[in-house]
C-alpha cells in the first residue's frame, strides 16, 4: 500500500473479483472512497490488463443494495443474536437428525481463508462432508478428470504457455467474453507471432473465433468423440511420443483400445461431430505434427453428463505426445470464478476432505483429524451440490447455510431450489446483498463484507496466491465471512479450534496443513508459506504453488520431470467410451438450449449491475437463434420469444444470428427474478449430472420455443425500484438517476393512467399524449423528468418506441423549454446525430451508429477508430465487435 501526502489517500494492491483469470488491480483509495482502478502492471497474469468489468469495479462499492445487518425472519437484530440463533439451530438439529442433516453452500467467490474455517467446522467438528461449492457448478468434472490422470487436482501449466504455444486449442470456452484478459494475452502473442495457429472448437461461432485460423463448429456434446478420434489419429500416423509413454504414463493400450473402437478413423468421428472430414483432419495434422500444443477447456467440456471423460479424452493425447509440462505444451483447464481454485486447495468440494486429501484413504482421515485435533472428523464423502438441494427439499436436510452465492437462480432446476429452500427448516444465508432471489428465502440473514473490504488471498486458474486487500472499511454492520464462521464455531462450542484473529492465522495453518506429514506425497504443498509473519502476509506478492518448505526451487510447471502424483509416479491414461449428452430432444422440445456468460455482465449481476455502463452493451435478457430456426418459427431481432420445457418457461428477447446453429438456442446465466419477469435460465436447465464429478449438464437442455404476440409494449423511467411488474414481460435496466423498465403485456390495459397509477406516483406536471395506438406521459419537478412512459400498441418490432438508451438520458437532462418537452413526448432528439446506437464500446461508450458513421468517413481499421473515438483502446473486449462492424 502506497500513502499520498495528504495521508487520506493511497493506492493499494488487490485482485479483481469477478473470473479465474485472477487479475491484479491497483485501487485507488481516497477517504474510505474507492475513486478509481487500473490494471496491476506487476501482477503476472493481467500485466497491468484489465477487461471492461475489472475497470468498473470502482463504480460497484457504494452502499446502495447493500445487506448491512443481521435479519431474523426479516426484522433487524444484533450480531449475538443472530449468531445464537445459528449455532442453537444447527446443534439442536444435530442433535436430533444427526450430523448429517446439516449442509454449507459455499463459493468460489469467497477468500480461501473464509472456505477454510468453513471447511473445517463442517467437516472436522461438525462430523459431516455435507459442505460443497457453486464450483461444482463450473469446474468439478476437470477437478476429476485431473484426479484420475494426475493422481491431484493440477493444473499443469501457466497463462505463459499460451504465449509460448504454436498451437492453442480453444475448446468449450468463449475466452474473448469469459476470460477477456487471457483473451487479450492470446491477442497480443498472435499479433507477434502470426504463425501460431489458434483452432476455436464451439457449436456457436463467438467473439473468440476473430482470432481462429480454423473454427471448428461440431455437434452440441460430441467433443468426447473428437478427442478420441484425435487419439486414434495420432496412432494410426505414428505421431505418439513411445518413449514418453513408456515411462512416463500406464493404461496407454486400454484408452487406445477404446478411442480405437468408438471413433477409429476421421471418417468415423466426422458424423459423429457433425463436421467435415478435412476439417477434422486439418486440426489432427496440426496436433500431431505440433511441438508446442495447449489445449485450453473450459464449461463447454465441464458441464455435461460426460464432462469427466471429455476432460481426460483431452488429457489423453497431451499424455500420449508427451506435450506436457513443457513451455508452450499442457492441457489446460481455466476456471469460471476468481476462487474456485482457492476453494479446491482447502477441500471445500463434498468428496475432498483438506489439502488435496479426500476420504479414500483413512491415513489422511487420521492426518486431518491431528492436525486439527477434530473431535468428530467426517469419514466419508458429502452431498454434492444437486444431491444437497434433493435432500434439502425432501427432508433429510434441515438446517443449510448458504454463504455468497444465488442457487435459486444458477443452480439447475431453479424453482426446484427456490422450493426446496421454502420448506426447509432453517436456511441461512450470509451475503453482501440485500436482494436478491435466495436471500428472500432465508431465516437469518447475515451481512458479510464485500470485495472492497474483505481481506484474504485468492487463487486463479494458473495457480498464483494473490492477496485480496480490505481497503473500505466494513459497511454497516458487516463482518468477514471468516469471523461470522468463527464466531458460529464458538457458539456451537468448538473455540478452540477456531479462535482466529486474523486472516493471516488462518492462512498460516492451511499452508502448515499442506505440508503436515506431506514429503512429496501430496503435490500441493505451499508450506514455505507456513513461517509467514502477520506484516509478511499482508506484504505477500503474488505467488505461485507449489512452495514447498526447504525447497531449493519451485516448479513453475508441473510433470515437466515426468513423475505425477499417482502411486506409480506414472499419468493415467484413461479408455474413454464417448457419449451424447444425456438429455436428448424429441418432438416436443426439438431444440436444445445452451447457456453461458455475456462479456459484461457477471454472475447474478448483483455487482456489475451498479456500473451503469456494464448494462449499455447488454441490457435485456435475450435468446440467440439461427436465421433458419427464426424463418420456421417466424421470429424476428428483438420479439419476445418463450422458451419452456417441463420444468419452466422463459420470455426474453429474439437475437438472430448466423453464429448459432440450426436446431439450437444460447441464452445468458445472469438475469434473476430482480431484474426480469421470467429471465431465469436454469428454471428450463434438467438435473441431470456427469456420474462422477456431479456436474450438472448446464450446455444442453431440450426445450420449445414459441414467438409470443404482446398487444403492447412500452418503456418506464422512474426513480422508483420496482418489481412484479403486471405483465408478461418486463426488465429492470438501472440508470444514472432511477431504473428504466422494458415491458411488454399480452392484454391491453383498459386505462393507461389508473394501469400506471397502481405502480408509481404520477405528478401534476405533467404532458401527455393518448391515442388509441400510444400513451405518452412525462411529469417534471423542477423542470427535471420524474417519469417517463411510453407505451404502444404498434410496438411489436418495438420500432414506435423511442430509442431506450437516448430516453434514459433524458431523465437526468434538464427539460426547460417547450420544445424541449415536445420534443421529449415526440420520442425523437432535436438533432438526430445525437442517436449514438447499441453501445459496443462500454469503456468509453461509444455506440454502433457512432462506429459505422466514423468506419464510413474512413476510419478503416480497430486502429484508426481508436485513434478517433478511443472505441477498443482500453480493455479491448469490444473488438471483436468492432472488427465485425468494419468487416
Ligand atoms: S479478466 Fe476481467 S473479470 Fe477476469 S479477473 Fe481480469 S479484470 Fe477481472
Amino acid at each position: 500500500m502506497t500513502t499520498s501526502a495528504s495521508s487520506q489517500a493511497c493506492q493499494v494492491k488487490t485482485t479483481c473479483p469477478y473470473c479465474g483469470v485472477g487479475c491484479g488491480v491497483s485501487a485507488d483509495v481516497t477517504d474510505n472512497r474507492l475513486i478509481a482502478v487500473s490494471g496491476d502492471k506487476n501482477h503476472p497474469a493481467n500485466l497491468g490488463r484489465l477487461c471492461v468489468k475489472g475497470s468498473a469495479l470502482h463504480e460497484t462499492t457504494d452502499l446502495q443494495g447493500r445487506l448491512l445487518q443481521p435479519h431474523i425472519n426479516g426484522q433487524p437484530v444484533s450480531w449475538d443474536q443472530a449468531t445464537d440463533k445459528v449455532a442453537r439451530g444447527f446443534q439442536e438439529t444435530i442433535a436430533q437428525y444427526g450430523p448429517d442433516s446439516v449442509a454449507f453452500y459455499l463459493s468460489g467467490q469467497i477468500l480461501t481463508e473464509d472456505y477454510y474455517v468453513a471447511n473445517k467446522l463442517m467437516k472436522g467438528f461438525i462430523g459431516s462432508a455435507n459442505v460443497d461449492t457453486n464450483s461444482r457448478l463450473c469446474m468439478s468434472s476437470a477437478v476429476a478428470a485431473h484426479k484420475r490422470a494426475f493422481g491431484a487436482d493440477l493444473v499443469p501449466g501457466c497463462y505463459e504457455d499460451l504465449e509460448l504455444t504454436d498451437l492453442l486449442i480453444l475448446v468449450g470456452s468463449n475466452t474473448a467474453w469469459a476470460h477477456p484478459v487471457v483473451y487479450q494475452r492470446i491477442v497480443a502473442a498472435k499479433k507477434a507471432r502470426p504463425q501460431m495457429k489458434i483452432v476455436v472448437i464451439d457449436p456457436r461461432q463467438t467473439a473468440t473465433c476473430d482470432i481462429a485460423d480454423l473454427h471448428l463448429p461440431l455437434k452440441h456434446g460430441s467433443d468426447g468423440y473428437l478427442f478420441t478420434g484425435l487419439l486414434s489419429y495420432l496412432a494410426v500416423n505414428e505421431a505418439l511420443d513411445s518413449s514418453f509413454i513408456n515411462h512416463h504414463t500406464e493404461g496407454f493400450d486400454n484408452a487406445l483400445q477404446a478411442a480405437s473402437q468408438f471413433t477409429g478413423s476421421v471418417a468415423e468421428a466426422a458424423p459423429l461431430c457433425g463436421l467435415d472430414e478435412t476439417d477434422i483432419e486439418l486440426l489432427y495434422h496440426w496436433f500431431s505434427t505440433t511441438e508446442k500444443v495447449v489445449t485450453l477447456f473450459s464449461q463447454g467440456i465441464n458441464q455435461s453428463s460426460s464432462g469427466v471423460d471429455k476432460g481426460n479424452a483431452i488429457i489423453n493425447c497431451h499424455l500420449a505426445t508427451g506435450k506436457i509440462g513443457k513451455p508452450g505444451a499442457a492441457p489446460f483447464s481455466i476456471t469460471g470464478q476468481p476462487n474456485a481454485m482457492g476453494g479446491r486447495e482447502v477441500g471445500g468440494l463434498a468428496n475432498q476432505l483438506a489439502a488435496h486429501m479426500d476420504f479414500s484413504d483413512p491415513a489422511n482421515i487420521e492426518l486431518v483429524e491431528n492436525f486439527w485435533q477434530a473431535p468428530r472428523i467426517a469419514r466419508q464423502e458429502g452431498l454434492k451440490a444437486v444431491d444437497m438441494f434433493q435432500a434439502v427439499h425432501d427432508g433429510r436436510i434441515k438446517a443449510i447455510w448458504i454463504m455468497g452465492t444465488n442457487p435459486v437462480v444458477s443452480m439447475p432446476d431453479a424453482d426446484f431450489i427456490r422450493d426446496a429452500l421454502q420448506r426447509c427448516e432453517l436456511v441461512v444465508v450470509s451475503d453482501c446483498v440485500e436482494k436478491t432471489d435466495t436471500t428472500a428465502c432465508a431465516d437469518v440473514l447475515l451481512p458479510a463484507t464485500g470485495w472492497a473490504e474483505k481481506d484474504g488471498t485468492v487463487t486463479n486458474s494458473e495457480r498464483v496466491i494473490s492477496r485480496q486487500k480490505g481497503f473500505l472499511r466494513p459497511a454497516g454492520n458487516s463482518r468477514h465471512d471468516w469471523q461470522i464462521i468463527c464466531s458460529v464455531a464458538q457458539a456451537m462450542g468448538y473455540a478452540e479450534g477456531f479462535q482466529f484473529s486474523s486472516p493471516a492465522q488462518i492462512f498460516i495453518e492451511h499452508a502448515a496443513l499442506s505440508g503436515f506429514g506431506n514429503n512429496g506425497k501430496r503435490f500441493f504443498d505451499i508450506s514455505a508459506l507456513a513461517g509467514l509473519s502477520e506484516r509478511q502476509y499482508n506484504e505477500m506478492t503474488p505467488v505461485r504453488w507449489p512452495q514447498v518448505k526447504g525447497a531449493q526451487t519451485n516448479p513453475v510447471r508441473f510433470f515437466s520431470d515426468g513423475k505425477f502424483n499417482t502411486p506409480s509416479g506414472r499419468a493415467r491414461m484413461l479408455p474413454v467410451e464417448p457419449k451424447a449428452p444425456l438429455n436428448q430432444t424429441s418432438s416436443r422440445y426439438p431444440m436444445v438450449l445452451n447457456t453461458g456468460r455475456i462479456r459484461d455482465q457477471w454472475h447474478t449481476m448483483t455487482r456489475t449491475s451498479k456500473a451503469i455502463r456494464l448494462l449499455n452493451h447488454i441490457d435485456q435478457p435475450f435468446v440467440d437463434l439461427s436465421p433458419v430456426d427464426a424463418l420456421q418459427y417466424g421470429i424476428s431481432n428483438n420479439n419476445l420469444i418463450e422458451i419452456s420445457n417441463s420444468l419452466g418457461r422463459c420470455v426474453v428477447r429474439a437475437k438472430v444470428t448466423d453464429g448459432q446453429p440450426a436446431g439450437s438456442l444460447f441464452m445468458p446465466i445472469h438475469w434473476t427474478a430482480q431484474f426480469t419477469s421470467r429471465g431465469r435460465v436454469d428454471s428450463l436447465i434438467a438435473s441431470v449430472c456427469d456420474p462422477i464429478a456431479g456436474q450438472p449438464e448446464s450446455k444442453h437442455c431440450p426445450v420449445t420455443i414459441r414467438k409470443l404476440e404482446p398487444l403492447w409494449q412500452g418503456i418506464l423511467i422512474t426513480d422508483q425500484e420496482l418489481t412484479d411488474l403486471p405483465c408478461e414481460y418486463w426488465c429492470k435496466v438501472p440508470t444514472q438517476k432511477g431504473f428504466r423498465y422494458e415491458l411488454a403485456g399480452l392484454e391491453l390495459p383498459e386505462n393507461w393512467q389508473d394501469w400506471l397509477g397502481k405502480l408509481v406516483e404520477i405528478g401534476d406536471d405533467r404532458i401527455e399524449l393518448n391515442s388509441s395506438a400510444a400513451f405518452r406521459l412525462a411529469t417534471f419537478a423542477d423542470q427535471q423528468p420524474e417519469l417517463l412512459f411510453f407505451a404502444s400498441t404498434t410496438a411489436v418490432e418495438n420500432k414506435s418506441l423511442p430509442n431506450s438508451a437516448w430516453l434514459s438520458k433524458q431523465f437526468d437532462q434538464t427539460i426547460g423549454s417547450a420544445a424541449q418537452r415536445m420534443s421529449l413526448l415526440a420520442g425523437k432528439p432535436v438533432d438526430n446525430n445525437d442517436d449514438c446506437g447499441a453501445v459496443i464500446c462500454s469503456c468509453f461508450e461509444v455506440g454502433e451508429n457512432t462506429i459505422r458513421q466514423a468506419i464510413s468517413q474512413g476510419a478503416d481499421s480497430t486502429d484508426k477508430l481508436a485513434a478517433k473515438l478511443k472505441c477498443g483502446s482500453n480493455c479491448g473486449s469490444c473488438l471483436p465487435e468492432i472488427r465485425a462492424l468494419l468487416t
